[in-house]
C-alpha cells in the first residue's frame, strides 16, 4: 500500500516544493509514496475567511482558529493516522522518530502560522507536537518538508544502489570464544566480519547469520556508511587490533 502524508497548509503552493525533486520526487511519480495538500483557507469563516483569532488562553499574538482547524482535521484526514503538529515546543525530530512514522500507514500533518495553533485542538485530536530544531520558523511548511525527505527515503525501493539506510557488521568467530575475540584474534583462528549490503539486511537474513555460534554484531560508526566504506573501515579496525 501507498505510504501517504496529508498536509493541511495555509499555503499549498509550498508543496510538492524540494519534495518533487530528487529521491523523494522519483518516489512520488513512483507511486511509493502520495502527498494530498489541503488548504486551510477554503475553511476559513466569514466574507474574509478568516482562520484566526485571539489565543482562548490568553497572551500575545493570533492563532490558527480552533474552530477552523476541528472542521478541516474532520473533513480532511483519515482516522487511522498518526496526527503530528510541527511546533517549536514538540519533541525534538531524531531518526528513530521519523524510523517510526515511516512503519505506517502514513500521517497527517497541520502546518502552524501566527502563534501556532489553539492548544484545546492540540488535546481534543492526542496531537502530537514535534521540533525540528531550537530556533522558529515562521510557518510549519518547510518543517513539514524536512520530515517528508528524510522519511520518504526509509520506504521501500527509494533507495537505489548508491544510497543506504544502515549498514550493520557482524563478526563471525566460529572458532574462538567472544571473550578472546574481544581481546585479540589469538592462535591464528579465523576471524569472518560479515558487513551488510548497501539497503541493510533482511530481517530473514540476520536472523540466519546470527544463529550462528559466537557472532556478535558490532555498528562501527552511529553515521551510515556505504557497504564498501564500512568495509575499508573495519578492515582498519581489525588490523589496529590484531596490530598488523
Ligand atoms: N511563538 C510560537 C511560534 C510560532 S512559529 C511558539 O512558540 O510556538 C509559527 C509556526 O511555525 C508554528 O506553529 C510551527 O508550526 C512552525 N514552527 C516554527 N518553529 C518550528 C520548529 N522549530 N519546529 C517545527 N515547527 C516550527
Amino acid at each position: 500500500m501507498t505510504w501517504s502524508a496529508d498536509v493541511l497548509t495555509l499555503y499549498p503552493e509550498m508543496f510538492p516544493g524540494p519534495l518533487g525533486k530528487s529521491l523523494s520526487g522519483k518516489a512520488l511519480k513512483k507511486g511509493i509514496w502520495s502527498l494530498n495538500i489541503y488548504d486551510l483557507k477554503e475553511y476559513g469563516l466569514g466574507p474574509h475567511k478568516s482562520v484566526d483569532e485571539k489565543p482562548s488562553g490568553g497572551g500575545p499574538g493570533m492563532v490558527l482558529r480552533a474552530d477552523v482547524i476541528d472542521t478541516a482535521i474532520n473533513d480532511c484526514f483519515k482516522k487511522d493516522r498518526p496526527l503530528i503538529y510541527f511546533s517549536p515546543k514538540g519533541k525534538p525530530l531524531n531518526q528513530d522518530t521519523i524510523e517510526k512514522f515511516s512503519s505506517t500507514k502514513g500521517v497527517s500533518i497541520i502546518c502552524g502560522h501566527f502563534e501556532g495553533i489553539d492548544q484545546r485542538i492540540i488535546d481534543l485530536h492526542d496531537i502530537e507536537e514535534i521540533s525540528i530544531g531550537d530556533y522558529i520558523l515562521s510557518g510549519g511548511e518547510i518543517a513539514t518538508i524536512v520530515f517528508l525527505d528524510s522519511l520518504v527515503r526509509l520506504l521501500p525501493d527509494v533507495l537505489g544502489n548508491n544510497n543506504s539506510k544502515k549498514i550493520d557488521l557482524v563478526f563471525t568467530d566460529l572458532n574462538t570464544s567472544k571473550k578472546k575475540l574481544e581481546v585479540g584474534n589469538e592462535g591464528n583462528k579465523p576471524l569472518c566480519a560479515v558487513v551488510g549490503p548497501e539497503g541493510d539486511f533482511s530481517e530473514k537474513e540476520r536472523e540466519l547469520i546470527l544463529n550462528f555460534k559466537d557472532v556478535r554484531q558490532i555498528n562501527i560508526n552511529q553515521n551510515i556508511l556505504r557497504a564498501e566504506t564500512a568495509t575499508i573501515s573495519i578492515i582498519s579496525i581489525i588490523s589496529y587490533i590484531l596490530n598488523l
